[in-house]
C-alpha cells in the first residue's frame, strides 16, 4: 500500500469542498485543503460574492418599498437615504467575520489549510502554490482521494465595449453607486439584480435576449414575477440585446440591436458561469471533460480517474449551495463510511427547491406546468392570485401568486410555485412534504396558519384546469 500525505486533499473552500472537507475529518482521516484566495477565500462563491452578500443587499433593497408602504400603517416623515459606503462596510464585515468562521470550522476538525492555486501533478499528487509571508512556495502533497471543488465563474460573451463590462463579482464593492444601470441576461444573478439595484435607488434597464426571463422556471411564473418586476420600475426588455459599448463623457453608451442607446453608469453581464478549470492540470492527468470544461463525473462524483472527484458547480449541474453541501456529504459517506448508527446518505435531484430573491421573490420545487404534462400525462392546476393582507393599507400594487400542480393518477402534487413576499422561506416547508410524497387530500385536510400568504397553499379547491400528455 502506498503512503499518502492525505486521505483526501480537496482544492477549493467553496460551498462544497469545505463541507466535504470538514465532514471527512470529523471521521477522523487525514485531509489536506488549498484554497486560492487565502483565508478571504474562505467560503468560496455562496460567502464571498454569491448567495450571502447578495441577500444581504436583498434586504437593503427591501427597505426602500417598506419606508414607502409604512405611510399607509401611519408611519410620517421621509424615508431614509441610502448610505451606500456603511452597506459595503458593513457587508464586508460580516464576510470577513464568516471567513473566519470557517477557518476556525475547519482547522478545528483538523483540516490542513493551504493558502494557494492547486494543479493536479498526476493521479494522487497535487500542487501548490503555497503563499506565505508575500513569498510563494510550490508545494507537493499526495493523496489517496483528490476532490475537485473548484467552483464555477462569470462568463461574458464577446462584443466591442467588453472592456467596460462588470460581472456579479465587481457589483459588491462597486464606487460609485450607480444612478444608471444596464443588466444583460435573464436568469438568476440578472433578476436578482436588477431587483437589488433597483430597490437600492438605481434606474435598472434589463435587457433579456429571448421571449421571457428565468427560462425552465413555470412559464406563469416567469410572465407573472416579470410583470411584478416592471411594477416595481425595472425598465425590462425582452428579444432585447447589446451590439457594442463606448465610453463617452456622460456614460457607457450601450449600443442596442435594432437600433436606440441607453447611457449608463454601469453595465452588468450576468451571462451565466463556467467551470472553474483553467490551469488545473485536468488534461495532463486525462480527467473527463464536457462542455465549457466542467469536469464529467458519475453517480459517486467519480471522474474516469479513480482517485479523483468531483462535485458542486465545476460539474455544471444543478449550480446551488445546498446542492454542492448534498453532494459533499453523500461523497464523504461513501470514501469514508457513514456517521455511526446513520444510513449512507443519497442525492436526489428531483424535487429540489429553489428560490430566486427577485421583488417580489420566487419560491419553487417540483416541475413547472409544462414540463408535468410532459412527465406525468394528465395534471391538473391550482391557481390564486391576490393581493396580500399587507398591502390593503400599504397602498403597494404588489400581487401574489400560487401555483399547484398534481398528478391526477396518483393526487401527488408534483410542482409548487410561489411570486411573492417571502416565497423562498415558504417554499422550503411545503418542498419536505412533497419529498415525502405529499398528496393533494393531505394538502387539503393540513390546517391553515391564519392569516398567512401561505395558508393559501392548502385552501386551494377548485382546479384551474386539467391537461393530458400531448
Ligand atoms: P464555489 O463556492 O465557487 O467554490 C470554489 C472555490 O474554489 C473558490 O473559493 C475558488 O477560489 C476556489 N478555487 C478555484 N480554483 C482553485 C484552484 N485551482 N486552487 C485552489 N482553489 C481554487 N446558490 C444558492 O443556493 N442560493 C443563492 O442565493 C445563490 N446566490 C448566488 C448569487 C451569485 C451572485 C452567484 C454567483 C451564485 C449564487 N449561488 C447561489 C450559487 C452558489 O454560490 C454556488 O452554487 C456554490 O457556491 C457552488 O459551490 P462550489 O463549492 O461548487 O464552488
Ligand atoms: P443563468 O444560467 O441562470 O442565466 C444566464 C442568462 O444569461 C440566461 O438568461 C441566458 O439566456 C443569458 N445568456 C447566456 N448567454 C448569453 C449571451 N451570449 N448573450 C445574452 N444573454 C445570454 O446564469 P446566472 O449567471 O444568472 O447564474 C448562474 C447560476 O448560479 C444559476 O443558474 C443558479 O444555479 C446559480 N444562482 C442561484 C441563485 C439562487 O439560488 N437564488 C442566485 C444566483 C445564481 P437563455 O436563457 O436564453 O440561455
Amino acid at each position: 500500500m502506498p503512503s499518502f500525505d492525505f486521505d483526501l486533499f480537496v482544492i477549493g473552500a467553496g460551498s462544497g469542498g469545505v463541507r466535504a472537507a470538514r465532514m471527512a475529518a470529523q471521521r477522523g482521516v487525514r485531509v489536506g485543503l488549498a484554497e486560492v484566495g487565502g483565508t478571504g477565500g474562505l467560503g468560496g462563491t455562496c460567502v464571498n460574492v454569491g448567495c450571502i452578500p447578495k441577500k444581504l443587499y436583498s434586504y437593503a433593497a427591501h427597505f426602500a418599498e417598506s419606508f414607502e408602504e409604512s405611510h399607509g400603517f401611519g408611519w410620517e416623515g421621509d424615508a431614509p437615504k441610502l448610505n451606500w459606503a456603511t452597506l459595503k462596510a458593513n457587508r464586508a464585515r460580516e464576510i470577513t467575520r464568516l471567513n473566519g468562521v470557517y477557518l476556525q470550522l475547519l482547522s478545528g476538525t483538523g483540516v490542513q489549510v493551504l493558502n494557494g492555486y492547486a494543479r493536479l501533478l498526476d493521479a494522487h499528487t497535487v500542487e501548490v502554490d503555497v503563499s506565505a509571508d508575500g513569498r510563494i512556495d510550490q508545494q507537493r502533497f499526495t493523496a489517496k482521494h483528490i476532490l475537485i471543488a473548484t467552483g464555477g465563474k462569470p462568463h461574458v460573451p464577446h462584443m466591442t465595449g467588453r472592456e467596460h463590462v462588470l460581472t456579479s463579482n465587481d457589483m459588491f464593492d462597486l464606487d460609485p453607486f450607480p444612478a444608471r444601470l444596464l443588466v444583460v441576461g435573464g436568469g438568476y444573478i440578472a433578476c436578482e439584480f436588477a431587483s437589488i439595484f433597483n430597490g437600492l435607488g438605481s434606474r435598472v434597464t434589463q435587457l433579456y435576449r429571448g421571449e421571457q426571463v428565468l427560462r425552465g422556471f413555470d412559464d406563469e411564473v416567469r410572465h407573472f414575477v416579470a410583470a411584478e418586476m416592471r411594477k416595481t420600475g425595472v425598465d425590462l426588455r425582452l428579444n432585447a440585446g447589446v451590439l457594442a459599448i463606448h465610453r463617452t463623457p456622460q456614460g457607457l453608451e450601450v449600443n442596442l440591436e435594432g437600433g436606440g442607446a441607453v447611457t449608463v453608469d454601469a453595465v452588468l453581464y450576468a451571462t451565466g458561469r463556467v467551470p472553474n478549470v483553467q490551469g488545473l492540470g485536468l488534461d495532463t492527468v486525462g480527467v473527463c471533460q464536457g462542455a465549457e470544461g466542467a469536469v464529467v463525473v458519475n453517480d459517486a462524483y467519480q471522474t474516469n480517474v479513480p482517485s479523483i472527484y468531483a462535485l458542486g458547480d465545476v460539474t455544471a449541474r444543478v449550480q446551488l449551495t445546498p446542492v454542492a453541501l448534498g453532494e459533499a456529504m453523500v461523497l464523504v459517506d461513501h470514501l469514508f463510511g457513514p456517521v455511526a448508527g446513520k444510513a449512507a446518505r443519497n442525492m436526489s435531484y428531483e424535487f429540489i427547491p429553489t428560490a430566486v430573491f427577485t421583488h417580489p421573490n420566487i419560491g419553487t420545487v417540483g416541475y413547472s406546468e409544462a414540463d408535468a404534462r410532459k412527465r406525468f400525462g394528465r395534471v391538473t392546476v391550482y391557481r390564486s392570485e391576490f393581493r396580500a393582507l399587507k398591502h390593503t393599507l400599504s397602498g403597494s400594487t404588489e400581487r401574489t401568486l400560487m401555483k399547484l400542480l398534481v398528478e391526477d393518477a396518483t393526487d401527488r402534487v408534483v410542482g409548487l410555485h410561489m411570486v411573492g413576499p417571502d416565497a423562498g422561506e415558504i417554499v422550503q416547508g411545503f418542498a419536505v412534504a412533497m419529498k415525502a410524497g405529499a398528496t393533494k387530500a393531505i394538502f387539503d385536510s393540513t390546517i391553515g396558519i391564519h392569516p398567512t400568504a401561505a395558508e393559501e397553499f392548502v385552501t386551494m379547491r377548485e382546479p384551474v384546469a386539467t391537461s393530458a400528455k400531448s
